[in-house]
């Protein structure tokens, strides 16, 4: 770094955390105003118990519920949402939901007062200004992955193409996050696993990736240890109650504890990663593209052979992460060990041929990942040949 060049620190937006901020939500929407929200959430949320309790809490207001939204967000239940949020004379939005619903919630609230297509606002290619109000969103995650509650941006996909967008805006982010980790308690293992992954490649990306910004590099790092303490944890939890168990009181508290470690992890891996990304998330991305792969799945399989890629690029970086997790870690590789052992423990697919990868799929999809826009921020340049390497090595592993 040098004390002679002018940065920005963003910093997010007023989060209330811990078990039962959920149940401020009309308090909440009151104090901003909002008096025809329109819930937005995902048709697997809408169907579980604690969903129909936030639903009921809403009584004293006039609410509406859109929950046409599931699996990688589609610009065509953005169209759905919003015609949703027009009838229903909506005057703000509540996003509930892992990163789905919460991208799908910040799509609509743009679409609201600008007109024409979606992608016409794309970061970075806008051919319409942004320049209109943005309804405010109050959002409730449900998952810890995206930290997408944390964020000013939405990822948004082209129904036929599948080809990813990412939407852009300050007003986009949520201007109040209630996170309630006894939301995340009934998760079942394998999406705990996998948002738990994605959470941890944000953390992992943000510190590795180049540029000054040692802010977001201390979040990141106590977000790994975050991760490393809670996220098998977490797992096994689920696993436990899938199979039947009845947890008593030490033991419901204890997966509590790890819920919340996890939901501030993924918090606090969105926040770090406005320094930005890196070749995982390009990787990943272009394996949902042209995979239909879930994106925490993704960087879970292509993590291990992308952090070998990098390692000897930034080998300090990988000690100082090392040691967060393992104090007596003697070299960076350590990291790389432990990020495989984390791999096996919680059942993630050891490679690429576990998501119906094959060797025909990947030129397609090295073209894909070489036009993303993460990985110019890896610490290390990534050529065509790179992503070829990278991915036979996550296809081989
Ligand atoms: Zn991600």
């Amino acid at each position: 770094m040098t004390a002679t060049e002018i940065c920005t620190y963003n910093f997010p937006t007023k989060i209330r955390f811990g078990a039962g901020a959920s149940a401020e939500l009309a308090a909440t929407l009151s104090a901003l105003q909002i008096h025809r929200p329109l819930v937005v959430t995902d048709r697997d949320v809408a169907q579980l118990p604690w969903f129909a309790t936030i639903e009921a809490s809403l009584d004293p207001l006039v609410a509406s519920t859109f929950s046409g939204v599931w699996g990688n967000p589609v610009v065509s239940q953005v169209t759905a949402g919003l015609a949703a949020y027009q009838a229903h004379g909506a005057d703000g939005i509540v996003a509930v939901g892992g990163g789905a619903p919460m991208d799908v919630a910040k799509a609509i609230a743009l679409m609201v007062n600008h007109p024409g297509h979606l992608f016409d606002y794309e970061d970075g290619a806008c051919t319409r200004p942004i320049d209109q109000p943005i309804p405010a969103i109050v959002a409730i995650p449900t998952t810890a992955g995206t930290g997408s509650e944390v964020g000013r941006s939405a990822v948004i996909s082209d129904d036929a193409t599948h080809s990813k967008k990412i939407i852009f805006d300050p007003q986009l982010l949520p201007q109040v996050v209630l996170a309630d980790p006894t939301l995340l308690l009934g998760l079942p293992a394998k999406i705990t696993a996998a948002t738990g992954m994605d959470a941890l490649t944000h953390l992992i990306e943000a510190f590795l990736a180049k540029g000054n910004h040692p802010l977001c590099d201390g979040i990141a790092l106590e977000g790994i240890h975050l991760v490393a303490q809670h996220l098998q944890a977490s797992v096994d939890y689920a696993q436990r109650l899938a199979s039947g168990e009845v947890f008593d009181e030490a033991t419901a508290t204890a997966h509590l504890t790890a819920r919340a470690g996890m939901l501030n992890a993924s918090m606090m891996g969105a926040i770090a990663f406005q320094k930005g990304l890196g070749v995982t998330h390009s990787c990943a991305h272009a394996l949902s593209t042209v995979c239909n792969t879930h994106h925490g799945l993704a960087n879970a399989v292509m993590l291990p052979a992308a952090m070998r890629f990098n390692l000897l690029a930034v080998p300090e970086k990988f000690l100082r992460m090392a040691r967060v997790v393992n104090p007596g870690a003697a070299s960076g590789e350590d990291f790389l060990t432990w990020i495989l052992g984390l791999s096996r423990a919680i059942a993630i697919p050891p490679d690429l041929s576990a998501l119906g990868v094959t060797t025909a799929t990947l030129d397609e999809l090295v073209s894909v990942a070489i036009q993303d826009g993460c990985h110019p921020c890896n610490p290390k340049p990534v050529s065509t040949e790179d992503f070829h390497a990278i991915y036979q090595d996550a296809l081989a592993a």
